[in-house]
């Protein structure tokens, strides 16, 4: 659970964190000022309703029988080049849902979803906001990976849809933090840029569980200079939590 009120290690570890975000905080000046680090403009607006997952059989499916559908499936073509399906790890009553875009090779080859350099930067993401890597859940939109790490096609997104939707069903998150254009956009059904997503709030579906955007990692790792906007986000999706 987040809370406001910061103790002072609890305040070290973010500022350690986010140092080692490459996010350069601004600290309280020799006058004793503070300086208030930026927050993304709250939209808090319900204007585009999530994508419903389309027609299938997994809603009666429990954790387990939902990952042996997810591990042996043919579904779509990405079945053919993958290692193993990535399922999805973290906890089952998770408040937090992270979903990403697709597995990548280090996922592919550890069946776990961000590992690498980009897992290496959520978990300093998640950190900078008190949560460990264990106590959310992560996600992808596809679970196998696309080859030569293309975008997913849209059909391979609709046919993986399902089963996120039925991981949603059953850890009934209280937040979803979409990362990334492929996730946001297919979570959205909308072309929007992600750009124009961020500061908004958006809704799963017809639930009241909140859609924050922000960037991929892997994209923040060539973009180091919008580590800043993804630290506003990140703020924006704690201060939205603690209010629900
Ligand atoms: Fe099945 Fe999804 Fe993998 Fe396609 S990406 S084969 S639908 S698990």
């Amino acid at each position: 659970m987040i809370g406001w009120m910061m103790s002072s290690t609890e305040q070290d570890n973010r500022l350690h964190y986010l140092d080692s975000m490459g996010i350069q905080v601004w600290r309280r000046r020799e006058s004793g000022r503070d300086e208030q680090m930026p927050v993304a403009e709250s939209g808090a607006v319900k204007d585009n309703p999530a994508a419903t997952a389309g027609q299938d059989d997994t809603g009666g499916l429990d954790w387990e029988a939902l990952r042996e559908r997810v591990l042996s499936c043919t579904g779509c073509a990405l079945h053919k080049q993958r290692t193993q399906a990535v399922f999805g790890v973290g906890s089952h009553t998770a408040q937090w849902l992270i979903i990403g875009e697709a597995p990548g090779a280090d996922e592919d080859r550890q069946g776990e979803p961000f590992v690498g350099r980009a897992g290496k930067l959520l978990n300093n993401m998640l950190l900078a906001i008190g949560l460990q890597r264990e106590e959310v859940y992560i996600a992808n939109i596809v679970k196998c990976r696309p080859p030569n790490n293309r975008e997913p096609a849209p059909e391979e997104a609709q046919s993986c849809a399902p089963y996120l939707a039925r991981q949603i069903a059953l850890i009934k998150p209280k937040i979803i933090i979409a990362l990334g254009r492929v996730a946001a956009q297919n979570l959205l059904r909308t072309d929007s840029p992600v750009g124009s997503m961020r500061g908004k709030r958006f809704y799963y579906e017809q639930s009241d569980i909140p859609i924050i955007v922000t960037y991929h990692p892997a994209y923040l790792l060539r973009s180091p200079q919008e580590k800043r906007k993804a630290w506003q986000d990140l703020l924006a999706a704690q201060e939205l939590f603690s209010s629900l």
